[in-house]
């Protein structure tokens, strides 16, 4: 039985699920018909299922309308966010329980009441958004809300195609990473960025690997939202070493290991690592090291002069949940040569202490290779502090 006609179909589907697919690249190759016609089929039939016949009604008020809302508001990103109000509010409860007359009349009502708004400039805002750690099964469903409501998506080099692809297909991208060896992009050139686009009206979406506050900067990019009285949001993402520690095998904490965990970078200024020793040199501990990797050498051996045992289990998690995933497991005294023959390209997680050893029975992902390897590569050059 067909429920929804096909072209309403088509619509919703290139707007809300083909983004979604487009993840795993079968887009092209299986609904398109071209690589595996059946799963074509099988996937249309199945969106056909999930979507209520009073989708359908909502499409026709929507149609019947157009011309209208065209006419009662010239600004394509205000005219956007209408039929969103729309979609979210009363009118399309009301056409979707079958009250078509009532919501007819009240969407007139609104776009004469938009009408008459529409001398004012849209009000713009910044979402900053944690994007965790690569594998895009991690986002929330509140940062793929933010993604899909963007006019314009400010990203860096933590940012791989696999998240990108779930970013509304009409926003602008922007790419503010950074170059290897180079030093951040100014945090204020991108703060006045993020200001500029919000004062015209957009909705900027402000894109961050891991979690935003978590060594992201992403404090000091909103101050100057916030100085400048511009409304903003912000959406807490999976951190890297969070992201490692589950898709390793190696938890944080554990009863018969650690009851603490600390989250230090090692990142070191002009090669001198800067860190509390004393305070992670802490008995029944977890360190877990970001922005560590070229320093490893530097650090494990810091590590031993300032006490720890040589035998000391750590391992160092590359490219954490993403599907080139590679775990490196040793001890302090080992480490940084074993990573060195592994060629790590990083971004890459090093975590110290007994709890790594738990990875023997723990670790439940089995090793894949990657077959759309293009995918996962990160958009920008490769980072400059791993
Ligand atoms: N805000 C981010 C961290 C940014 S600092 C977060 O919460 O995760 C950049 C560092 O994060 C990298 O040098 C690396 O140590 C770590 N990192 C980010 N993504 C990672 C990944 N997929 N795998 C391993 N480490 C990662």
């Amino acid at each position: 039985m067909r429920l929804v006609s096909t072209s309403t179909l088509e619509g919703l589907a290139d707007h809300l699920i083909f983004p979604l697919i487009n993840r795993h690249s079968v887009r092209e190759k299986a609904v398109t018909g071209g690589a595996s016609p059946i799963l074509g089929r099988m996937l249309k039939a199945r969106l056909e299922s999930l979507i209520p016949a009073a989708y359908g009604r909502l499409a026709e008020l929507m149609g019947g309308f157009r011309d209208a809302v065209g006419k009662a508001i010239a600004s394509p990103v205000m005219r956007r966010r209408f039929w969103e109000t729309v979609l979210e509010g009363p009118i399309a409860e009301r056409t979707l329980s079958g009250d078509n007359r009532a919501a007819a009349a009240e969407l007139a009502r609104a776009i004469e009441g938009a009408a008459a708004e529409n001398a004012e400039a849209p009000r713009g805002e910044v979402y900053l958004v944690g994007a965790g750690p690569g594998d895009p099964d991690l986002l929330t469903f509140r940062a793929l809300r933010l993604m899909q409501k963007a006019d314009v998506v400010l990203y860096d080099r933590l940012t791989n195609q696999d998240l990108m692809n779930l970013v509304r297909r009409e926003a602008e991208r922007i790419y503010v990473g950074k170059q290897p060896d180079d030093h951040e992009l100014p945090q204020g050139e991108i703060s006045a960025l993020l200001i500029k686009l919000a004062k015209e009206g957009k909705r900027v979406l402000r894109l961050k690997g891991g979690d935003p506050f978590m060594f992201g900067r992403g404090g000091e990019e909103i101050e100057a939202l916030a100085a400048e009285g511009i409304p903003f949001q912000v959406c807490p993402g999976i951190t890297a070493a969070i992201g490692a520690s589950a898709y390793s095998g190696i938890p944080l904490t554990h009863r018969d290991h650690a009851q603490a965990c600390v989250f230090v970078t090692g990142h070191g200024k002009d090669g001198k690592i800067d860190l509390d020793w004393t305070a992670l040199l802490q008995p029944r501990q977890t360190v877990a090291i970001y922005m560590g990797l070229r320093n490893v050498e530097a650090l494990t051996r810091e590590f031993i002069t300032r006490g720890a045992e040589p035998t000391l289990p750590a391992a160092i998690i590359d490219n954490a949940t993403r599907s080139n995933q590679r775990v490196v497991v040793g001890a302090l005294g080992t480490l940084a040569a074993k990573a060195s023959a592994a060629e790590l390209s990083g971004p890459a997680i090093i975590i110290v202490g007994t709890v790594v050893t738990l990875r023997n029975t723990l670790d439940w992902r089995p090793a894949i290779e990657p077959w759309h390897s293009d995918e996962n590569s990160r958009l920008g050059a490769p980072s400059g502090k791993d």
